[in-house]
């Protein structure tokens, strides 16, 4: 078994003083992996003191030198793709073939950022009035555990790319990405301090979001652990950038060709096990469609394999931990006890597995509003089919939720499709399934999170606006 005694402190790895030991267990097969320490509240405190020593000289450096410090990181992250794959499917269950994407996504959050940089305007001038973006100061990342190295990328590097320095407290379910991380930033040789890395739990994440020196936080994670963040950083004034989950309703319009438009949302709810922050977990299907696409989703739903990470092939892996495990069956059970009609999975592990976090791809119908497997995120393989008589009703439904995240809208239409998405109160719509799009501003409205990431947006979020004023033109 692993064994890994340190958090990265001002570019030195260091054993924490608030130590406390963290088993990682596999969830593939409920049994410890590696072993860690977890900082606390002091280690915290060192990290943000060797981000703020940090900050007078890091942001003098010249954007052309954080653009060789980015290249830098994104050669040196590509060097330890293998070790980054090999660690999601260890720590969060992920099948070999989604961990190398969500490597992909971080090297194209990299490029995209460089990309934006490059492109960066860090003043604009208008007579008299000249505006400057200077770095907020020190950013506290605290990111979750489904996504965790893309999620601490994109808050890291665009805070570097305008001269802020970091604190990283990452989700205690992946500490091994966290660590590989870190060995990444140290070979791309970031300045001492500029990048700090403290593994730790809530109460960690807890003294970063309170601590006086931080000028900002950007979390990524749930609207529980959202608003803590909140009014811990509300006495000092903090600005913050929060991504947080979502309920996301995925419309399909009348004419969209069914077939695409439901294997589309089917493969994207069931993917990485429902554990996306932008799940279409609420499928809305006109009334008339309704049987062919229930017919069209649980034939897609019963071929998919769940199973061992490692196997080739696998299409769904474990859930990440116990926690998780019991609360998605809770769920699921809930759906079943208030009335919904179960289309195919339900609760306990998938036949012939017996140990692992394991559910079953599960499909509902039948559902009222009220019900908790539409109200709540599950964060796990679950989708309610709604069908719909009208796409008025359609898009009122869709929007009773207080989340906000994403919106998807399949027609043949472009017009219809476009009158839709602009009626979804959400923060991403995409229309017929497009790849991403990393120059986005992506962020929720309502419960979904403040702020926006990704781009230029991300470069925006992470600077002070100052304007500078005198008699004569500039
Ligand atoms: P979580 O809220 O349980 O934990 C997220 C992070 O917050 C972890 O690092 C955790 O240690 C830390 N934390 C816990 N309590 C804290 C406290 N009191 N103060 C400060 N930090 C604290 O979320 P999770 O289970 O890791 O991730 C799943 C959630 O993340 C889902 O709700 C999902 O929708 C959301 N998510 C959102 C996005 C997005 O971009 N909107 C992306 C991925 C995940």
């Amino acid at each position: 078994m692993d064994h890994r005694d340190e958090v990265y402190i001002g570019g030195r790895w260091v054993e924490p003083v608030d130590v406390k030991r963290w088993m990682v267990i596999d969830p593939a097969t409920e049994q410890p992996i590696a072993e860690v320490a977890l900082g606390g509240p002091a280690d915290v405190a060192l990290a943000v003191a060797a981000a703020r020593a940090a900050f007078p000289a890091f942001p003098r450096t010249s954007v052309e030198a954080r653009i060789a410090l980015i290249e830098r990181i994104a050669a040196a992250f590509d060097e330890r793709r293998d070790d980054f794959a090999a660690s999601l499917t260890r720590e969060i269950g992920a099948p070999t073939a989604l961990a190398r994407q969500q490597g992909e996504m971080a090297a194209a959050h990299l490029k995209t950022m460089l990309e934006t940089l490059k492109g960066f305007a860090f003043e604009r001038i208008s007579g008299s009035l000249k505006v400057v973006k200077e770095p907020i100061g020190v950013v506290g990342c605290i990111t979750p555990w489904n996504a965790p190295v893309s999620q601490m990328l994109s808050k890291v590097v665009p805070s570097l790319a305008v001269g802020c320095t970091t604190v990283v407290k990452p989700s205690e379910y992946a500490p091994l990405s966290a660590l590989l991380l870190a060995e990444v930033m140290e070979a791309a040789e970031v300045p001492a301090g500029a990048f700090n890395m403290v593994n730790g739990d809530g109460a960690a994440g807890a003294a970063l979001a309170s601590h006086p020196d931080v000028d900002m936080m950007s979390f990524t994670g749930s609207v529980r652990t959202g608003a803590a963040i909140a009014k811990a950083s509300a006495d000092t004034v903090k600005r913050l950038c929060q991504e947080l989950g979502g309920k996301s309703p995925n419309i399909i319009l009348p004419d969209a060709d069914l077939e695409a438009a439901v294997r589309g949302g089917v493969m994207m709810m069931f993917f990485h096990t429902g554990q996306t922050c932008g799940a279409p977990s609420r499928m809305f299907v006109p009334r008339e469609l309704h049987d062919e696409a229930i017919k069209i989703a649980r034939g897609l739903a019963e071929g998919l394999k769940v199973g061992d990470p490692t196997a080739q092939g696998t299409d769904l892996g474990p859930l990440v931990n116990k926690a998780q495990f019991e609360r998605v069956n809770r769920l699921i059970q809930s759906g079943i006890d208030e009335g919904a009609r179960l289309v195919c999975g339900g609760p306990g592990r998938p036949d012939g597995l017996t140990r692992g976090y394991y559910v079953r791809p599960t499909i509902f119908t039948d559902v009222r509003p009220e019900m908790a497997i539409v109200r709540e995120e599950i964060f796990g393989p679950v989708l309610c089919v709604i069908a719909y008589d009208d796409v008025e009703e359609a898009v009122e439904q869709a929007n009773a939720t207080p989340y906000g995240l994403v919106g998807y809208i399949q027609s043949r239409d472009p017009a219809k499709a476009a009158d839709v998405a602009g009626r979804i109160r959400a923060g991403y719509v995409s229309i017929n399934y497009p790849p991403m799009d990393l120059t986005a501003p992506f962020g929720g409205y309502k419960q979904s999170g403040n702020g926006r990431q990704w781009g230029a947006y991300a470069l925006d979020e992470a600077v002070e606006l100052k304007a500078l004023v005198r008699h004569e033109a500039w």
